[in-house]
Parts: C-alpha cells; sequence; structure tokens
C-alpha cells in the first residue's frame, strides 16, 4: 500500500468486549484475533505489578485481586469523579480504556506483521460530547491517530449494508451490548448512509441481565442456609458469582434449564435456573428496550419517517432468545441476528477504508484544481460549475486504483456520505422572560449534524473582563428546560477586550461538528474583535493530566 494511504483499522470499544478488524486485499471486512486467538477480548484491565494484563486472563485474575483489576470502565468515560487508585496513582478512565486499545492494538501487529497508526473507534450512539471525547483521548493516549469517532449502530449499518447489499432501505439497529443500549434508525442509500433518530440508555446491557441472576442467586442462598447474609459483599464469592452468571446466562440462549452451583464461606449450594424463571427476573429490563424503541418511532414519524423495512440485531445480548421472541411480537417483523459480536468492527473497519479511498481521492483532484475539497458532495458543484471536468475525476479514481490496488468499482461505492444526528439536545444557562434561571436548548435531540448555531450574549457592565457561559446536554427534546434536566459538560470564558461598554453584543458560534464534537467562537459585534474563549472541560482528560497518562502508558507493558 503507497505511503500516504495508510490502513485505517476498525475498533469496537465494548463495555464487555472489544475488538478490531481491517479490511483486508479483497475489500472485505476481516476481524483480527488476539494472541490468546480469540476475535474478543473481554474489557478487563489488570494492573500487574509493572506490567497492565488485559482480557481473560484480566477477567479471572479478578477473583484473586480484586483491588487490581478494573471492568465496565466504558461507563465511566467522560466521569468527572472517576478515579482508580493504584500504587498511589490515580487512573482516568481515559489512560484505563487506553490499556485495552494497546491490547488489540499490539496483537494485531503481532498478528499482520504491519504497524497499526491510525483508527476508527465506535461509540454507543448515546454517548455525549464529553464520553466521545473521552474516547478520542483514550485513543491518543494509546499512541493512535484516530480518523473518527463513529456511533456503533451506524458501524453495525455500514457492516450490514455491505453485506446484504440492498441498496434502499430504513432499517431499525438494535444494539444491546455489555452495558448499554442503543435503538436507532437509518437510512441506508446507494450512495449514503443517514442516521434519521437515535435513542438509549447508557446504563441497560447485557450486566444488569447478570446482576438480576445474581440476586436471585442471593435468595437462593439465603433461603437454603438460613444466612441473612448478602453474600454479595463478599469479594471473592461476588467475583465467582459474576463469572458464573454470565456463563448461566449465555446458557439459557441454548438450552431449557442451566445448573449453577456457588460456594461462600465453606457452603456449597447447587441450583437450576430455567430460562422461564430467568425470562421472568428480566422481564422488566426487555421492556424499558421496547419503551425506547417505541419513543424513537414516534421522534422518527415526526421526521417523516413512519415505518421501516428491516429490524436487525446486534451485541451480544440479543442472542438472548426473549430479545428475539419480544421483538417479533412487538412489531410483527422477523429481526434478523446481524454477526452480533462483530458487525461493529467491521463496520468501523469498513468505514475506515472508505475514509481512506475518499481522503486519496479528494487529495488528488485537489492537486489537479489546485484548491482543497472538504466534501464529496462537492465534486458534483464542481463539475456543474465546470471548475473541473468528469477525465480529471476518471483520472483521480485511477490514481487511487493504482496506489492502493483497489478496483475502480470498488473505489466509487468507498464514495459514501455518512451522516448522523445528534443524541442529546445541547444549550446554555440563562434567564427567561419570568427571571427564572432554565436551560435554553440551541441544538435539539436528533438534529443532523454537523449543525451551527450563533447566539448573542450582551455585557452588563463598562470595560467587563469576561462572560462565563454554561454549556449543558440533556436528554430533553424541549427548547426550553429546567436546570436539574440537565448535565454541565463545559464552561466557557470569554475574554473580552478591554474598554467595552456595557450592553455590547457578543456573538458567540456553536459548531457541532458531524463527529459530535463541539467548537466554539465568539466575536463582538461592534468593533468585530475576536474573542478569546477558554472552555473548561474537567470531565475529560487534559493537559498535564493527559500528558503524564501518556508518558505512563508508554511505561508499562500490556499483555
Ligand atoms: P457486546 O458488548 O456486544 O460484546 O455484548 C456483550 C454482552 O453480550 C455481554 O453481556 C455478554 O454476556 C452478552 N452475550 C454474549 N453472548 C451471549 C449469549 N450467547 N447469550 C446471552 N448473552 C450473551
Amino acid at each position: 500500500m503507497a505511503e500516504t494511504a495508510k490502513r485505517i483499522f476498525g475498533i469496537d470499544l465494548g463495555t464487555t468486549y472489544s475488538s478490531i478488524a481491517y479490511v483486508d486485499e479483497f475489500g472485505k471486512a476481516v476481524m483480527i484475533p488476539n494472541a490468546e486467538n480469540e476475535r474478543v477480548t473481554p474489557s478487563v484491565v489488570f494492573f500487574d505489578e509493572d506490567a497492565v494484563i488485559v482480557g481473560e486472563v484480566a477477567k479471572e485474575s479478578a477473583k484473586l485481586y480484586p483491588g487490581d483489576v478494573v471492568s465496565f470502565i466504558k461507563r465511566s468515560m467522560g466521569e468527572p469523579n472517576f478515579l482508580f487508585l493504584h500504587n498511589g496513582e490515580s487512573i482516568r478512565a481515559e489512560e484505563i480504556s487506553a490499556y485495552i486499545l494497546r491490547k488489540l492494538v499490539k496483537d494485531a501487529e503481532h498478528f499482520l506483521s504491519e504497524k497499526v497508526t491510525d483508527v476508527v473507534i465506535t461509540c454507543p450512539a448515546y454517548f455525549g460530547i464529553n464520553e466521545r471525547e473521552a474516547t478520542r483521548k483514550a485513543g491518543e493516549i494509546a499512541g493512535l491517530t484516530v480518523r473518527q469517532i463513529i456511533n456503533e449502530p451506524t458501524a453495525a449499518a455500514i457492516a450490514y449494508d455491505e453485506f446484504a447489499k440492498s441498496d434502499n432501505g430504513v432499517v431499525l439497529v438494535y444494539d444491546l451490548g455489555g452495558g448499554t443500549f442503543d435503538i436507532t434508525m437509518i437510512d441506508i442509500r446507494k450512495d449514503s448512509v443517514e442516521v434519521i433518530c437515535t435513542g438509549g440508555d447508557h446504563h441497560l446491557g447485557g450486566k444488569d441481565w447478570d446482576d438480576r441472576i445474581s440476586s436471585y442467586l442471593v435468595d437462593v442462598f439465603q433461603n437454603e442456609t438460613g444466612t441473612n447474609e448478602d453474600i454479595l459483599e463478599d469479594p471473592d464469592t461476588l467475583q465467582d458469582i459474576i463469572l458464573s452468571v454470565e456463563r448461566a446466562k449465555k446458557n439459557l440462549s441454548q438450552r431449557q434449564n442451566t445448573p449453577i452451583s456457588i460456594t461462600h464461606a465453606g457452603e456449597r449450594i447447587k441450583t437450576l435456573l430455567g430460562r422461564e424463571k430467568f425470562e421472568e427476573l428480566t422481564a422488566d429490563l426487555l421492556d424499558r428496550t421496547i419503551d425506547f424503541t417505541h419513543r424513537m418511532l414516534e421522534e422518527a414519524k415526526e421526521k417523516g419517517y413512519p415505518s421501516f423495512d428491516e429490524f436487525i440485531l446486534v451485541g451480544g445480548a440479543t442472542r438472548m432468545p426473549m430479545v428475539q421472541e419480544r421483538i417479533q411480537k412487538e412489531f410483527s417483523i422477523v429481526p434478523k441476528v446481524f454477526d452480533p459480536d462483530e458487525a461493529v468492527a467491521k463496520g468501523a473497519a469498513i468505514f475506515g477504508w472508505k475514509l481512506m479511498l475518499s481522503n486519496e481521492f479528494s487529495g488528488r483532484l485537489a492537486e489537479k484544481i489546485n484548491k482543497p475539497i472538504n466534501q464529496l458532495s462537492n465534486i458534483s458543484d464542481l463539475i456543474k460549475n465546470k471548475e473541473i471536468c468528469l477525465q480529471d475525476v476518471k483520472d483521480a479514481k485511477q490514481q487511487v486504483s493504482e496506489a492502493t490496488g483497489c478496483s475502480f468499482l470498488k473505489i466509487e461505492t468507498a464514495l459514501m456520505r455518512v451522516k448522523n444526528v445528534t443524541s442529546k439536545s445541547f444549550g446554555i444557562v440563562a434567564y427567561n422572560d419570568n427571571d427564572q434561571i432554565i436551560v435554553f436548548n440551541l441544538v435539539l435531540k436528533n438534529t443532523g449534524i454537523p449543525v451551527v448555531k450563533k447566539q448573542k450574549f450582551y455585557t452588563t457592565s463598562d470595560n467587563q473582563h469576561s462572560i462565563l457561559i454554561r454549556i449543558m446536554e440533556s436528554d430533553t427534546s424541549q427548547v426550553e428546560i429546567p436546570l436539574g434536566l440537565a448535565v454541565d459538560i463545559r464552561t466557557a470564558t470569554l475574554s473580552l477586550p478591554p474598554l467595552i461598554p456595557a450592553d455590547s453584543a457578543i456573538e458567540v458560534t456553536f459548531v457541532l461538528n458531524e463527529e459530535g464534537r463541539l467548537q466554539i467562537s465568539a466575536v463582538e459585534t461592534g468593533e468585530g474583535h475576536k474573542i478569546d474563549i477558554l472552555v473548561d472541560t474537567a470531565s475529560v482528560i487534559q493537559d498535564e493530566d493527559f500528558e503524564k497518562a501518556k508518558s505512563r502508558s508508554q511505561c508499562l507493558v500490556v499483555h
């Protein structure tokens, strides 16, 4: 492959399992096995003395060294208060995720005998601005160039499209992973993949099904032994139960009953858990996913999408028969179980591959006309305006084909647009007409991105030095909401030029880019002074902490 056409790998950084894929020389997405020869790696990190162990061994070590093992770190991404203490050091979620990434990358490099530098990482559609930023930082701490963060359902839809080759259609992607649930409607066309609506729950996944079995086992143990003790408070017993309930749950996807044994404080009991009982214990969890789906369908209807053509299931937890049966009953459609463990990583790899080809193509075309080409949609405008001729386009494709070894046809199919929506509303703290503090939403949930919003603020006194803006994120779709329904994601301090009179207008521009990242700029409208903005993002690792995490993570060996 030519030096400029760097391969971009796809990484599914999951709550319970993670994986990495690439697109091979035949244009096919392929999973890369880890050093243990598994295609998925448990997202579990064990801090051993001077090494970090990730994966199955870390998962098994949780029983012996519960204080040194971190699981489900994805649930803490973007959380300002999360810190894992190890050997007197405070470790943030981004760094822990970076170790998972390093394990995937190291094993992939070994397997392919090729350096992995550029990646596309996926995150739940439901992730807000800080969680996305934290995911990007995790990649950077791991020493990677993160070419893009894309939504897991979008990645799954891209993989499905590549597999099904159905040109047009509206698909619902129901993604129930280990720790998160996403439901997304996607319009797949010949040359574009467009997200219409998305919804879900950051804290709902296979792990919650496991927890229900664990609580049930506590009751069984108490009944059989006559104790009142909560056996989950014993770290050894807890780790034992965590491993056995997940095994039991997976067994119940195949069989009607599964035996489970529990040992605690020298007492051992055995019980048989039936699928029916399991489904009864977890029915309300499944109900929540159905409620989210109905809510999302209502929003989609308002956006002019009253129906869908396919219902696809991704995420390991959709293997539970109760999920498939319930969906069929509720929506009168047979859902397709599509590559639950691999669709996301493969979709990310295909996306990365298309990104590489389209960047190559735009770069070569830009050379011909001597000016940058920002978007693929530009190209038809350029042809229309006679700034470029069809022959130039053909020549550029030919050059990319020669540089990458990809056929002309493959390059054409790679020139696909992906359009997303924001999964959250975001706005600012302001006073309403009744002088009450509220959140005024500038961008509403499920708005297409990129989106640009401008808002004017006014100085209150002569020679005011600064203005502080609180930027808030929420799940609601109303313009004005009470403060309590939103969370702070940023504070922006605008440093004003000297000698500005009171009541001067300052226009602030918020840009939510196509990846859902927020950029802020401001000008003083009277004199046109540009205003410096200091954005505080305490929820995401920054500056010194970032550098420290990066150098520490590079010093530790990852197995
Ligand atoms: P993912 O995040 O997509 O890798 O999904 C992981 C979740 O899927 C975990 O909660 C697993 O326990 C669950 N899972 C994987 N395989 C099965 C199965 N056969 N039956 C039920 N749940 C499963």
